[in-house]
């Protein structure tokens, strides 16, 4: 489409980030959960909504959200702050600490919107290939820290859309480098994996960030959070917007918090799931599945990726090409679903492949 006016130079021929979306009886290609939130919430946070003042603008600093997800992890509010979605905070720690004249360290193949936030705010990217199967080597990553100073470097653990663990090791290593921030994304953090939380009283430029999207069965609420010392929230001020988050946002996160025990308990059956889909996985024939200490799986064919993928959608299921990312030729991603879902999943995957070995 002709545009009457145009994008900034550097925006111009970039796509918006958009999962392909077709109809399908079976969504497994955006790490939802399959589940709705804890019986019970939705009672709650009807009675809470009913209570609120919607023609004053919520609390500018949201301070009973963030205590409340501050005391889980025996931090202090002042050292959480919440958003739109993880998404939302990674924009802010982009807008505030990267931008133009500053760089961005990220090691691929990762989360295609540490880059693509990174372009949007005109923050320089510096790439680095890791090889299969993904996992990070601490000195090398202090090695390529000191060499190019970023001022952020991503750690994404578990990481999608591989689903590899990262080690302490590793954000160690980041951190004794000393150049910029490093910001672990551990938005699968629940599901695997050690969790970087725990260093964050020794170190200065550490951020941790996590969201509801995934084990607290709360995508479509839109929260993610992260975990800092407070002089970093207190920095991010500049960047975010008055009021950026809703009344209804907001008493949707405290309600949420209060329930996130019997959420957060779904964890443990989607961890059981997951690793029986990946024994399945290992058993189809030339299906290759890799270790996974997220919601989802990662897995290579001797298909052509776009192909499969369109054959699997074709049977009702829909699951997440990456085959044309660097290093995942022929790899789909699928969400880890109820056991109806990924026995489906794999039956589709199943018919796909025999089609195309009596077509040889
Ligand atoms: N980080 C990673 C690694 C993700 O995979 C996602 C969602 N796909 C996000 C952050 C953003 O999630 P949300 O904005 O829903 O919290």
């Amino acid at each position: 489409m002709t545009r009457p006016f145009e994008l900034r130079d550097d925006l111009r021929d970039m796509p918006p980030y958009r999962a392909p979306q077709v109809d399908a009886a079976i969504r497994l290609n955006t790490n939802e959960s399959p589940w709705p939130p804890p019986e019970g919430f939705l009672k709650d946070l009807a009675e809470r909504i009913a209570r609120l003042e919607l023609n004053r603008y919520p609390d500018r600093e949201s301070r009973a959200l963030r205590d409340g997800l501050g005391a889980r992890f025996s931090w202090p509010g002042d050292g959480v702050w919440v958003a739109n979605g993880s998404n939302e905070i990674i924009q802010t720690l982009l807008l505030a600490f990267g931008g133009a004249g500053r760089s961005v360290m990220l090691f691929q193949p990762t989360y295609l919107m540490h880059g693509h936030i990174a372009r949007v705010t005109a923050t320089r990217i510096v790439e680095r290939r890791v090889a299969e199967p993904w996992a990070l080597d601490p000195e090398a990553v202090a090695r390529v820290i000191g060499e190019n100073e970023p001022a952020i470097t991503f750690v994404c653990s578990p990481n999608n859309p591989t689903g590899t663990a990262q080690t302490l090791d590793v954000v160690r290593a980041a951190l004794d480098a000393r150049r910029g921030l490093v910001v672990v994304d551990e938005a699968y953090g629940e599901f695997g994996g050690d969790s970087a939380t725990g260093l964050l009283g020794r170190h200065d430029r550490l951020v941790v960030v996590r969201s509801f999207s995934k084990s607290w069965r709360m995508a479509g609420a839109r929260i993610g959070y992260l975990l800092a010392l407070p002089w970093l929230v207190e920095a991010i001020q500049v960047a975010r917007l008055p009021y950026h988050l809703s009344a209804l946002t907001q008493a949707c996160g405290e309600v949420a918090v209060r329930h996130a025990g019997a959420a957060l308990s779904a964890v443990e059956e989607i961890v059981a799931e997951r690793d029986r889909l990946a024994k399945e996985l290992q058993r189809v024939r030339n299906v290759e599945v890799f270790t996974s200490a997220a919601n989802f799986l990662l897995f290579r064919t001797p298909l052509e990726g776009t192909t499969l993928w369109r054959a699997i959608a074709d049977r009702g299921v829909l699951v997440r090409d990456f085959s044309t990312m660097p290093g995942l030729e022929r790899c789909l991603r699928v969400t880890v679903g109820t056991s109806e879902q990924n026995a489906a999943f794999v039956e589709a995957l199943r018919g796909v492949l025999a089609d195309a070995a009596e077509e040889e």
